[in-house]
């Protein structure tokens, strides 16, 4: 489909790692703009009224979060969630490679919009080029003026500290990079208090992930009017901006693609070249491992928030995962649930046992040996384990046993009984 690209605009034909080739391409004119002739309480609203959804999975909008932050003296963090692990997404990742002053723009933006303090950029472990890239751009936008004491002239400060991770997965659960942030042991917090109230050191903190804040300079450059029609589905005014869809599995051309909001599956998953020749759609994951499966009668539905919530699913990370016909969904079961259960961080039980029960569960199953049983465990996994612990990882693990179940239990049961049958006793 046509259109424009606006966070990889130039990715692939110039390198945007430079910062005189971003500057050449527009950059920097938004945070000269935000920091010379807008009061910060502007820009938030600027960002509210664009609508902005978090793109890390949840599409919670972000000029609300900010909006949470009390003002009581002490002092604010900004910590940007750039330890993306969510199977199947890797769309952080090309906008930290390929065009990091976006990112540093944005953070900048973001904490005049907000008057933080102190910024942090907690990357994951596995980034490390990543890491070495952010910290050459701060370095360079420095030089330039744009980070560090007194920027533009202006008054304002700001330093951008990047901390690598070490590769654990709950780390991306804000209050566990908030733990890992501070040196403790990266495990999810008990939520409320949000982060916006007591976050980072206890203080007031706002979290975003790397797509969010890369979405802001152009916001505050072009408006929020030109921000909310970019859109594919014009009948949903919730959901709008551009959005890097990550596009795995069964596909001619795998890959990061940025389409409009609203953009429905059936084309995300043709600009990723389809399937390939004599192959059949048989499920899509569309937000990464932890979102229930969409299936062929959804190919038309439009990939945002609303909409993919509303066919069964999630939109999540945008991290579309397709399956064919040759694709056996209980080897995919297995896989995510071994993820989960090595992921679990083990504070609750229903996570640290129920992930452990599920991986054993597909390991039988798939080794011949499950029974009639084990499917009505699986369904009942989902009572015990969704909605009972401190982070959403529990639910996450049995969203797609208790997919398949619903969806595909031929799949299951063409498996059951398989031991018996082979060996009869
Ligand atoms: P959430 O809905 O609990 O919260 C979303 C955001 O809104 C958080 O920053 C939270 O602090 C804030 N928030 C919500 N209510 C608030 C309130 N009343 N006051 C102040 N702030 C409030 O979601 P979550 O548990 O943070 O994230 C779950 C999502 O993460 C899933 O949708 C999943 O897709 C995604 N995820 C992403 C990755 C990745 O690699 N990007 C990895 C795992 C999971
Ligand atoms: Fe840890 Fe799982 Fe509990 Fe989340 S749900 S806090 S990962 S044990």
């Amino acid at each position: 489909m046509q259109f424009e690209p606006v966070l990889t605009k130039g990715i692939g034909k110039v390198d945007l790692t430079n910062i005189d080739v971003y500057e050449a391409q527009g950059g920097y004119q938004a945070l000269r703009k935000a920091l010379t002739s807008m009061e910060p309480q502007a820009i938030v609203e600027e960002v509210k009224k664009a609508n902005l959804r978090g793109r890390g999975g949840a599409g919670f909008p972000a000029g609300v979060k900010w909006g949470f932050l009390p003002n009581d003296g002490r002092p604010r963090y900004l910590t940007v969630n750039a330890d993306e692990s969510e199977p199947g997404t890797c769309n952080n990742r090309t906008l930290i490679y390929a065009n990091p002053h976006q990112l540093i723009e944005g953070i900048i933006i973001t904490a005049f919009a907000n008057r933080i303090t102190q910024s942090f950029i907690y990357i994951r472990g596995e980034f490390k080029r990543g890491a070495e890239i952010l910290m050459k751009a701060i370095e360079d936008a420095r030089k330039k003026g744009y980070v560090g004491q007194n920027i533009l002239g202006t008054g304002f400060s700001q330093e951008i500290t990047v901390h690598r991770g070490a590769s654990a997965y709950i780390c991306g659960e804000e209050s566990a990079l908030l733990n890992s942030l501070e040196g403790r042991r990266g495990e999810p917090r008990v939520k409320p208090p949000f982060p916006a109230v007591v976050g980072l050191y206890g203080c007031p903190t706002i979290i975003n992930n790397v797509e969010t804040i890369s979405n802001v300079p152009h916001i505050v450059k072009n408006g929020w009017e030109w921000y909310t029609k970019i859109t594919a589905n014009p009948s949903n005014p919730k959901s709008c901006g551009p959005k890097l869809f990550t596009v795995s599995g069964c596909v001619q051309r795998p890959g990061n693609y940025e389409l409009p909001m609203g953009v429905t599956l059936r084309e995300v998953i043709e600009t990723a070249g389809g399937l390939r020749p004599g192959r059949k759609l048989k499920a899509v994951q569309p937000g990464g491992s932890s979102t229930p499966m969409l299936t062929p009668e959804h190919l038309d539905v439009p990939m945002d928030f609303e909409s993919v919530a509303a066919a069964g699913s999630l939109l999540g990370t945008a991290a579309v995962i397709v399956y064919d016909d040759t694709v056996d969904l209980v080897d995919v079961a297995l896989y995510w649930t071994r993820f989960y259960s090595h992921e679990s961080c083990g504070q609750c039980t229903p996570c640290r046992e129920g992930t452990h029960w599920l991986e054993r569960v597909f390991a039988r199953i798939k080794a011949g040996g499950g029974t009639e049983g084990d499917l009505k465990m699986i369904a009942d996994m989902q009572t015990q384990m969704a909605g009972t612990t401190i982070c959403v990882l529990s639910d996450a693990a049995v969203t797609f046993p208790v997919s398949l179940l619903k969806l595909f239990p031929e799949e299951l049961e063409r498996y059951i009984n398989r031991v018996k049958e082979v060996r009869p006793a």
